[in-house]
């Protein structure tokens, strides 16, 4: 596998009046060039907080991260501004991360001029105008205004400013959840489109797992700051293992003619406070399968079938036909 991407044990705590949060609590993984990998999971769960750290827009507690071959878990400055040009992110409100009282032009021409890229405005312009063509912007709004768009195209404009830069890797954090459902379908063909084309990799985060289906190589389930089941994503939907996965999926809406109906699975009880956690699994409250053990030991994430990892005390037991 051509990794580009390796994360090992990454933890990234906050620090609180009551005592530490683990956001990311020892985080694993590896990204090959030209792939995506879809990270899922409910709000609070530490998915965005591990892009972020991934990007060091946040800075990681612990752990190590290597991109290109290169260790980047504790860069300076002027190395970080360099990788910089290389990973990117597209923000999930398109409106927000971009500045209002700047044109399409100059906010996807921004980052160009940061990074010194071209000498003469005819060339910045060029480009720019071949940004907004690569994600089905029209010409004739480089000096719109973002108000003057709908999401879609502000979601596009992000796309753009995201990719000014030739990027090998994106970090997309739930680009499509602010988007009506008839223009999100829109913008994943237009990232599929554009990884092919462009040999981009992707870190797709959503709550949504039907969003990341199609889009992702591979899946990987967080619950509390850590990584509860991972594997490619056709497998995931055959075969899931963990309880926590088994809610997710069955929380996907399913018209009514389909055959094959996942039962929902409600989940009750408190969720686990990620403030100095204790040594147990961190969905023991809301496990209907929890046993003592549960509540002493906390499940590792291990290998269960090829490239298929789960990390729960009794995955066989729950998954055994019998039961
Ligand atoms: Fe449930 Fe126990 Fe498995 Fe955790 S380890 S998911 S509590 S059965």
């Amino acid at each position: 596998m051509d990794t580009l991407l390796e994360v090992k044990d990454l933890k990234k705590y906050f620090k609180t009046p009551n005592g530490f949060l683990h956001a990311v609590d020892g985080v694993s993984f590896g990204l090959a060039r030209g792939t995506t990998l879809g990270v899922v999971g409910e709000s609070g769960c530490g998915k965005s907080t591990l892009g972020r750290v991934i990007l060091h827009l946040l800075e990681p507690t612990a752990g190590t991260m290597t991109f290109d071959g290169k260790d980047i878990s504790d860069i300076g400055k002027n190395e970080l501004k360099t990788i910089r040009q290389d990973m990117q992110m597209i923000f999930q409100d398109p409106y927000s991360s971009i500045n209002p009282r700047m044109t399409i032009g100059e906010i996807v021409g921004e980052p160009l001029i940061i990074y010194n890229k071209f000498q003469s405005s005819a060339d910045l312009n060029k480009r720019v105008n071949k940004l907004l063509e690569t994600v089905g912007i029209a010409q004739r709004l480089v000096n719109a205004y973002p108000h003057e768009l709908d999401g879609g195209r502000r979601q596009r404009v992000g796309i753009a400013r995201a990719l000014a830069l030739n990027p090998k890797f994106i970090v997309c954090d739930e680009p499509v959840s602010s988007l009506d459902v008839s223009i999100r379908a829109q913008i994943l063909n237009l990232m599929q489109d554009l990884q092919a084309e462009l040999g981009l990799t992707y870190l797709f985060i959503t709550h949504d797992l039907s969003v990341v289906r199609h889009i992702s190589d591979e899946i990987a389930v967080m619950y509390l700051g850590k990584i509860v089941e991972k594997t490619e994503s056709k497998e995931l939907f055959r075969k899931h293992y963990h309880p926590y996965t088994k809610a997710l999926l069955s929380a996907i809406p399913r018209p009514k003619v389909m055959k094959n109906k996942i039962k929902r699975v409600i989940l009750k009880g408190e969720i686990s406070s990620p403030i100095n956690p204790e040594e147990k699994c961190r969905f023991f409250p809301r496990c209907i399968y929890a046993k003592e053990t549960c509540g002493k030991s906390q499940p590792e994430l291990r290998e269960v079938e090829r490239n298929h990892f789960v990390a729960c005390h009794y995955y066989e037991e729950i998954n055994s036909p019998c039961l």
